[in-house]
């Protein structure tokens, strides 16, 4: 039986790959624009540009996905505009039931308008902090930590790499490389990941989504990424057999093996064509072969989603129970970049007293 998806919602849940510019809301992208005389909106009403972005995410171009962050990078140009964003965020994804959640932002991306890359951070570091306070004050606590993303096709990796460092007590707790990366290797960054490893910090790169096999490896034993995000190409070193065995090459075993955690994002991998449908995702394989998954929404704006329905459509495609759910949840907590001890208190003390009481509810109701 699918799990529907309030009930999905009230499981608790963790989530490790969700971009700041990917997941404003609507409303909130008509306001700014108009505080800040952003002049390019396709829409100023809430609804009709919400269905514009997710149409335009849909629309198989990647070049009219892309336009949808010119729109959204457009209004996040203040360090209020980035604070409200990053509050909102936060009151968003708690109201979803996410217990502890990893946000990504650019900061490269926010200065065209004169902030300096340590003022962006600081924006959406407060903002995370004002919508931690609100979503503890309504009931459902959330810890909101950020990772820095550096773009692959620009040239300040390194910079970015060292403002994660300067900024790793203050809730920043780990670094990545994101934008295309076709014709963009990770090993371009090396010098950024190179400092990351010798100043002990953590770091994932977007790898395996729109490229194949050789961004998989080069992320993971030339630059040593901790996870990967997305990667769902490891399947093209997976062959099944005959009789329906799967067989892994060395690449894929040793990414099961090794446990590098696949921070997987099925609706956004449906819409840029990583995978043809949710049903056709390969998580419901690399599940059953035993790889650390885990589930993502990328950019909840662009593909109208949340964690909870991610968790809902896999739930109708492979037969997810709440026990499932658990699994994904704890090998998400288990990957995230926080201290061990922190990640042991909130498995141990929120996500599973949350689940089992949920199964105890069940039980109750027969
Ligand atoms: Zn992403």
């Amino acid at each position: 039986m699918t799990l529907d998806l309030e009930t999905c919602r009230r499981a608790p849940k963790a989530l490790l790959h969700d971009h700041l510019d990917g997941g404003l809301r609507p409303q909130s992208i008509v306001e700014l624009a108009e505080e800040s005389g952003y002049p390019d909106l396709p829409s100023t009403d809430p609804e009709e540009l919400g269905r514009w972005f997710a149409e335009a995410a849909d629309s198989g171009s990647l070049v009219r996905y892309l336009e949808t962050f010119s729109h959204t990078v457009g209004v996040l140009q203040s360090a209020a505009a980035l604070r409200r964003v990053a509050r909102e965020c936060a009151e968003d994804l708690a109201a979803d039931g996410v217990v502890y959640a990893e946000i990504r932002f650019a900061p490269e991306l926010h200065t065209s308008q004169g902030l300096s890359l340590d003022q962006v951070v600081e924006a959406v570091l407060a903002g995370f902090a004002d919508g931690e306070q609100a979503a503890a004050q309504s009931g459902t606590p959330i810890a909101m930590r950020a990772l820095l993303t550096a773009m692959r096709t620009a040239a300040r990796s390194t910079e970015i790499a060292q403002l994660v460092v300067h900024y790793r007590d203050a809730g920043v707790v780990g670094f990545d490389i994101a934008g295309a990366e076709e014709g963009y290797p990770p090993t371009r960054h090396l010098d950024a990941f190179e400092y990351l490893r010798r100043e002990n910090a953590h770091f994932t790169i977007h790898a395996g989504e729109a490229f194949g096999l050789p961004s998989i490896w080069e992320a993971i034993q030339w630059c040593g990424a901790e996870r990967l995000g997305h990667g769902v190409r490891i399947m093209d070193d997976i062959t099944l057999d005959d009789a329906g065995r799967a067989h892994l090459g060395r690449l894929a075993a040793y990414v099961r093996d090794r446990r590098v955690p696949l921070e997987m994002c099925p609706s956004s991998n449906v819409q840029t064509g990583a995978a043809a449908s949710i049903r056709e995702h390969p998580i419901g394989l690399l599940r059953t072969l035993g790889f650390r998954v885990t589930v993502n929404t990328d950019n909840r704006l662009m593909s109208h989603t949340t964690l909870s329905r991610e968790m809902h459509l896999l739930s109708a495609a492979f037969g997810y129970r709440l026990a499932d759910l658990q699994w994904l949840t704890v090998n998400a907590m288990k990957s995230a970049f926080i201290p061990f001890d922190q990640r042991l208190r909130i498995i141990n003390e929120v996500i599973k007293p949350g689940y089992a009481a949920m199964a105890l509810a069940d039980l109750a109701m027969g």
